[in-house]
């Protein structure tokens, strides 16, 4: 997907019957997707991915003229994930409510460093003087917090960590844990993919994963959502009958928390129609050509063995032969 258009240019249908074995699936579609890409438009200067390691050593070696951004909700995340795991939990119950402020932090950061990986470093680790109660502090970029004044009341109100206590240090061990300063300098650009996990989200409707399909039902499924994807890109928010922008609100199970949501106006689907018209004319004037995803998929492989299927017989007597 561009990140800038929400339009997706194009997609990779990786079978795994085409990999020796499944983990290689999502380089190959990535190393497809990027190349077809770039025969079209050679003009590729970003990419944002997960933190996927095949797909970063891939960026490093054979993309190394393209800037490598990670999407910002994979590693507030996973930033998360090492917080709760936080061990005794005593150390994690001073730290837990502190976790929202600091996830807001990974956003704030990302959305301040103006391309600037050294500013994002500097901003994302001077959270240690925030949650201690100090505001201003020596560095080379960043030398005080974003926040306006504290009144002496926001000030009274939170729950400051000592410096030098436990859980102090525990929550400093995550913050500049090596590999969280290595991987969050890639999010200078603020690039997230929202966009693109609400597009796998209405896929479902097309390729709902409780079900199989062959090679070119899945392609044609994927097709159908692109294009309602792309020819729905940048609906209004609904107006209400109040003559207001409309919203609806909801609870999700796994925050538990009330938000509201817009509300926007009706999707098109007009491209339905025009696609089943050309169906029926294909059909009347008897052209029944294949397409070249289905021309394709009579070469894929069956299945992932490199060596062919041996005789059923000697498949049952080496059954048997294991009970004997
Ligand atoms: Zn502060």
């Amino acid at each position: 997907m561009d990140t800038l258009t929400g339009v997706i240019p194009d997609f990779s249908l990786v079978q795994v019957t085409q990999t020796t074995s499944s983990t290689k699936m999502e380089l190959i579609g990535f190393q497809r997707f990027l190349s077809n890409i770039e025969d079209a438009n050679p003009a590729v200067d970003v990419v944002v991915t997960d933190r996927h390691v095949q797909i970063r050593k891939a960026m490093a070696t054979d993309h190394s003229n393209k800037n490598h951004q990670f999407d910002v909700w994979h590693l507030s995340k996973s930033i998360k994930k090492k917080i709760l795991a936080i061990k005794p939990k005593k150390l994690l119950s001073e730290v837990k409510p502190w976790i929202p402020s600091i996830l807001n932090h990974v956003w704030w950061c990302s959305r301040e460093a103006e391309g600037n990986p050294d500013k994002l470093e500097e901003t994302w680790t001077s959270l240690l003087y925030h949650i201690s109660n100090r505001h201003t502090f020596p560095g080379k970029l960043v030398t005080k917090c974003g926040h306006p004044p504290l009144s002496d009341d926001a000030i009274r109100k939170k729950k400051w960590m000592a410096k030098d206590s436990p859980a102090y240090e525990a929550l400093e061990n995550v913050i500049t844990n090596k590999l969280i300063l290595r991987d969050i300098r890639h999010l200078d650009r603020f690039c997230h993919t929202g966009s693109l996990e609400t597009y796998h989200s209405m896929m479902l409707k097309y390729c709902p994963k409780r079900m199989e399909f062959d090679y070119p039902s899945m392609v044609a499924r994927t097709q159908l959502a692109v294009v309602d994807n792309n020819v729905n890109i940048g609906r209004k928010q609904k107006i209400g009958a109040n003559g207001m922008l409309s919203f609806t609100t909801r609870c999700p199970k796994s925050t538990g928390r009330w938000t509201a949501r817009k509300v926007y106006e009706k999707k098109e689907y007009d491209f339905k129609t025009d696609i089943m018209q050309s169906a029926i004319t294909n059909q009347q004037d008897g052209t029944q050509k294949k397409t070249l995803h289905q021309l394709k998929s009579l070469t894929l492989p069956r299945n992932i063995s490199k060596d062919p299927a041996p005789c059923k017989e000697d498949l049952v007597d080496s059954h048997r032969s294991r009970f004997i």
